[in-house]
């Protein structure tokens, strides 16, 4: 039997497994997020335990150039981690194993695994947005995700911003107000001046204004890519009030105009929670390992 790896590297930590396939899962490690050099060494010596692996999927944050053209193909660009601005994971972990080794974007990995697996499998048009320490939407559209130059950056979209009604200038060090700007975690936590790390508790006032934010999104995705299903998910979805709100407000802004049924009769069921939860990056990126991502390119 084929074993495969996957990576979901955060700023945070790498999830790290390896698996056979989606529910024969051999081995799970997470590692913390340090220097490059020592995160790649201690990721590569844990796959290396299994001298067999058939491939490696990566999904990884971002921005990443995606262009298969390009010089840069694989490495990540303008991150605000600094540390990891111009690391190439996918060369230095094929580089060390071996093996062939893929990589996409975490959100359109997770894209991907609900796709295949979760929330989305009834349908071939849909869209995953993340929302946590940043904003970022996979866009599969015709079971093919959405890929131009390179990956999409629906988090930097500019949405409404009334500064009579919210003064606050935003986060984004590209854009200030853009949408993860405004309505991503650390957004939320500079808002409310709250500790590093801390988001507040899901009945205060500010999240009518996140939910108001992120409706907009909806709504703006809605029309450009018309889904069939949109999952949120991320961090900051996890206050569970979130949700009704946001389907409650992109129902007021359609306003009756699109004509779809999941979206006039039954809202619960199209703008819903991932159904792997926090699981759907690293799964996404053991779907690309196991060439289930519908377009073997790379
Ligand atoms: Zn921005």
């Amino acid at each position: 039997m084929a074993l495969y790896g996957a990576i979901e590297s955060g700023g945070h930590k790498f999830v790290c497994l390896i698996a056979e396939d989606k529910d024969t899962i051999l081995e799970k490690k997470v590692f913390l997020t340090k220097k490059p050099k020592e995160t790649i060494l201690e990721v590569v010596n844990f796959f290396r335990q299994f001298g067999n692996l058939q491939s490696l999927g990566i999904a990884s944050f971002g921005p990443i150039d995606l262009n298969q053209n390009s010089q840069n193909y694989g490495v990540l660009t303008t991150t605000p981690k600094t540390l990891w601005q111009g690391i190439d994971l996918r060369k230095e972990i094929n580089s060390r194993l071996r093996i062939p080794v893929y990589i996409d974007t975490d959100v359109n990995s997770a894209a991907l695994a609900e796709h295949l697996w979760g929330s989305a499998n009834d349908v071939s048009n849909l869209v995953y947005i993340t929302v946590g320490t940043g904003i970022g939407a996979g866009i599969i559209c015709n079971d093919k995700l959405i890929k131009g130059f390179s990956h999409t950056e629906f988090g930097h979209i500019r949405i409404p911003h009334d500064l009579k009604e919210d003064s606050f200038l935003g986060v984004c060090i590209f854009h200030g107000n853009c949408l993860e700007g405004l309505a991503s975690a650390p957004a939320i936590n500079k808002r409310c001046e709250l500790e590093e790390g801390r988001i507040p508790p899901p009945e205060h006032q500010v999240w009518s204004l996140v939910a108001k934010y992120l409706s907009f999104a909806v709504n703006n995705l809605i029309f450009t890519t018309a889904p069939e299903k949109i999952i949120l998910g991320g961090g900051v979805m996890k206050n569970k009030k979130l949700i009704t709100l946001i389907r409650q407000n992109v129902y007021d802004l359609l306003n009756s105009y699109v004509e779809y049924d999941p979206i006039k009769f039954d809202l619960e069921n199209y703008i819903v929670h991932p159904k792997l939860g926090d699981e759907a990056g690293v799964l996404g990126a053991l779907a690309i390992a196991m060439g289930l991502n519908f377009e073997i390119n790379q």
